[in-house]
């Protein structure tokens, strides 16, 4: 199978000095920390969804999902790493857990910064909506 075509890079995924989530990732901004390194950065949702809501970045600004490029694939890759792990450490890998992307604001997104939620701690039905 061919790989899928992304558009090259384009200066939007460029930095924005007013995202609140790169103020959270730099400490401007007071967040409960999940989980930390160079290159990602978890924090408490301030308004759970679930009993475990874990918000999950790359500490590089890349506006949503369909604004990363092929340079992003590694910062990509640790995302879903680090998703895995922190799951694990907050003890909710074995009961179940969902990842959720959300993409432009018909879809729920609110912070223009891409993020993985973690949802965990009780029953994920499937599927997510109503039928
Ligand atoms: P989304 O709606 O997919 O863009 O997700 C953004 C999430 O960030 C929401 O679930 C918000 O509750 C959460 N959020 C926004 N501001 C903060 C903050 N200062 N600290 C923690 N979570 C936040
Ligand atoms: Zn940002």
């Amino acid at each position: 199978m061919n790989e899928p075509a992304i558009p090259p890079s384009t200066a939007s995924a460029s930095a924005d000095p007013d995202c609140i989530f790169c103020k959270i990732a730099r400490d401007e901004i007071p967040a409960k920390v999940a989980y930390a390194d160079e290159h990602v950065f978890a924090f408490h949702d301030i308004h759970p969804q679930a009993p475990v809501h874990i918000v999950l970045i790359p500490r590089v600004h890349i506006r949503d999902v369909a604004d990363a490029r092929r340079e992003h694939r590694e910062e990509l890759g640790r995302l879903l790493l680090a998703a895995a792990a922190v799951a694990r450490d907050l003890g909710i890998e074995d009961s179940g857990y969902r990842l959720v992307i959300n993409r432009g604001p018909n879809a729920g997104q609110s912070v223009d910064h891409l993020h993985v939620h973690i949802l965990g701690g009780r029953g994920m039905g499937w599927p997510p909506w109503p039928e």
